[in-house]
This record gives C-alpha cells, sequence and structure tokens, in this order.
C-alpha cells in the first residue's frame, strides 16, 4: 500500500488538478457512472467533534474508497486545523487496500473546486465583481479557485465576524485584485458571483438583495440545519448541486424542500451541464445557485490523483501491508 502524507499534498495537487479531479467525476456522476454511498456523521460526545465517513466509487475513473474525518471544534487550542480527515483508496478489482492520504488540504481544494467548476459552467461570462459571504478557513481556497474561472476586477466581502475579513482582503492582495468590506445590500446589488463559506445556522443573504443575472455558489451547508441564504432566494433560482440527494437532506436546498418551495425536481446535477445534457443558465438576467453540500467521491477523485502524482514524484511511502 501507499501513504501520502498530509505534507506533500501541497506539493502534488494544485487548485488546477483539483479542478479537473471534479469536474471529471461531477460528469461521472450524472452519467451514472459514479455513486455515493450512503453518509455517517455522528456527533461522538467527545471534545464536541463530529465525526463520519463519506465514501463512493466511481466505475469511470476506477476509484473506490472513502474519507473518514469530521470536525472538532477544539482543535485550534492545539496548534491544528478543526477539520481532520484522511482518505482511504482500495483496488476496485480485488478489494485491497490501496492507499491512505492525508485529507486536510485536499478538502480545501476540492471544496473550492467544486464552487470553481460551477462558477465555470453556470456564471455569466461577463462577471467582474466576485462577492464573499464568509472568512473563515475555506474562503482563501475559495477565493483563488473562483477568479480562474472570470476576469474578476474586484472582489467585495461581508462576513459575521469583521475581525476575520483581513484573511479575504489578504487573499485578494496576492490575487492582484482590490477588496473591500460591504454591507449584505451592497453586495447582493454589486456581485455577480457570490460565494458563501460559513457556518451559519440562520439565513445570511436575503432573496431582495441579489440582482438578477448573479451566480451563487452556496459552500458552507453541509449538515441539517445549517442555512446560509433566504429559502426564497433559492426558490427564484435555477438550481444546480452535486448530488440532489444531500442538496434536499443535508444542502442548501433543504429549506426550500420542507417548506414547501421547490420540490426535488427542481434541481440539476451539476455533471449534466457539465456533460451537455442540461443547458445550465439560458438567460442574462436569471439567477443561478449551486449548492455544493460535499460528496465523497470528489475526495476520492482528489485523493486518486494526488496518490499517482506521488508515485510520479518519489514522494509516495511505500508498505508492505
Ligand atoms: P471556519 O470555522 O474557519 O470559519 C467559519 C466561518 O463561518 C467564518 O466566516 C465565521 O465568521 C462564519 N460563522 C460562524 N458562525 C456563524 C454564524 N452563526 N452565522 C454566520 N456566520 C458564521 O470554517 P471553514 O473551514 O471556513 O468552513 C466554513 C463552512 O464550510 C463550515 O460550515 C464547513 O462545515 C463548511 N464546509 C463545507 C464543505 C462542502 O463541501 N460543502 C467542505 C468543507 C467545509
Amino acid at each position: 500500500m501507499i501513504i501520502v502524507p498530509e505534507k506533500e499534498i501541497a506539493g502534488l495537487i494544485s487548485p488546477e488538478a483539483a479542478f479537473d479531479a471534479v469536474e471529471a467525476v461531477f460528469g461521472a456522476m450524472a452519467r451514472g457512472d459514479a455513486y455515493n454511498f450512503p453518509v455517517i456523521r455522528e456527533a461522538i460526545g467527545h471534545e464536541d467533534a463530529l465525526y463520519g465517513f463519506k465514501s463512493g466509487f466511481d466505475r469511470a475513473g476506477l476509484v473506490l474508497g472513502l474519507k473518514a474525518g469530521g470536525y472538532w471544534p477544539n482543535n485550534l487550542e492545539k496548534g491544528l486545523i478543526n477539520h481532520q480527515s484522511t482518505v482511504f483508496l482500495f483496488d476496485p478489482d480485488t478489494g485491497r487496500f490501496k492507499a491512505a492520504v492525508g485529507g486536510n488540504l485536499l478538502t480545501a481544494l476540492r471544496t473550492a473546486a467544486a464552487s470553481a467548476v460551477s462558477i465555470k459552467h453556470l456564471a455569466r461570462k461577463d462577471s467582474k465583481v466576485l462577492g464573499m459571504i464568509g472568512a473563515g478557513h475555506q474562503s482563501a481556497f475559495q477565493m483563488r479557485a473562483a477568479v480562474k474561472q472570470r476576469d474578476f476586477d474586484r472582489v467585495i466581502g461581508w462576513n459575521m465576524h469583521p475581525e476575520m475579513l483581513g484573511r479575504l482582503e489578504e487573499t485578494a492582495t496576492e490575487l492582484g485584485l482590490p477588496f473591500e468590506a460591504v454591507d449584505l445590500d451592497r453586495l447582493g446589488a454589486e456581485a455577480d458571483v457570490i460565494i458563501t463559506i460559513t457556518s451559519s445556522f440562520d439565513p445570511i443573504l436575503m432573496d431582495a438583495q441579489v440582482k438578477g443575472g448573479t451566480h451563487i455558489a452556496c459552500m458552507g451547508t453541509d449538515t441539517k440545519g445549517k442555512q446560509e441564504v433566504e429559502a426564497a432566494l433559492v426558490a427564484r433560482a435555477t438550481l444546480f448541486t452535486d448530488e440532489v440527494a444531500q442538496a434536499t437532506s443535508i444542502g442548501e436546498c433543504q429549506h426550500a424542500v420542507a417548506q414547501g418551495l421547490i420540490g426535488e425536481d427542481a434541481i440539476t446535477e451539476i455533471g449534466a451541464v457539465i456533460n451537455g445534457t442540461h443547458p445550465g443558465r439560458t438567460s442574462a438576467d436569471e439567477v443561478t445557485l449551486f449548492d455544493g453540500t460535499g460528496v465523497g467521491l470528489q475526495d476520492l477523485a482528489v485523493a486518486s490523483a494526488a496518490v499517482d502524482l506521488a508515485l510520479e514524484k518519489g514522494v509516495a511511502i511505500e508498505v508492505d501491508f
């Protein structure tokens, strides 16, 4: 078996490589060539941690495995990031253990890749202003991946905890873009693309605040009860997701579905747009919304790419197992 340690991931997987892996597996999901197994997520009653497994099989890419990990809220005091995960891959021909891959950076890269894929396929081509809601660990990865998809000329941002906005400003500066902290009215009125990446349990962005033609990537809501945008905004938008079953149960769409504003037939897998079987955006004034819930196949896709690159570059640790 092969071990790819967390410390090697940054030198192996670029945002571009993560983008290609995630776009390909979303396409495979929509063709029925890849599927996710049911998610397990448990509050373990220790350290306030949430722990679980996301898993699946990509028959097209021949990638089988799972990501084990979760959220440990007290980790920052220990000098560790709150999200901790490891990906385990198995040989789909024999079931033998194939690889253990550090999953922390991969999680951020595959999450940012998902919203970037949605921007590529759904945002207006003339999008100029990127709006960020959220300024936590994931937000910098999100911004870096997003700016590669359109010719943005500025970034505006809002965060519930204003003291964290420095992260957005620093990231925009690193990308050569001006940044301005704004209120939510201005954010909704000026941004052509909006990424939401928070841990909110209440709507932050309201329907009336968002202008026509905007593309919104809702990336923070990945658990029952979380919410980042008003359900009326979800109901107004043309809806896309990574996986419909997750969107309606743990994603941003859960609230509009529960309130009877939309049915699950209103939500299209982004893979259908990637594969050319759904037109995606059909007008310049339409609001498109991507509900990025985070599926196991994304993790497996980037981990498999990391294993290939680690072998190629000679940094994989090979163990007789
Ligand atoms: P973080 O802890 O570093 O940052 C949290 C962010 O949420 C900050 O911007 C904070 O100000 C904001 N926030 C916290 N409580 C809030 C509240 N009650 N109302 C509004 N905003 C609030 O977290 P992170 O690592 O940046 O992750 C952000 C979110 O993304 C988390 O909810 C995480 O579960 C989710 N996530 C989703 C995926 C996916 O695939 N969809 C993947 C990874 C993380």
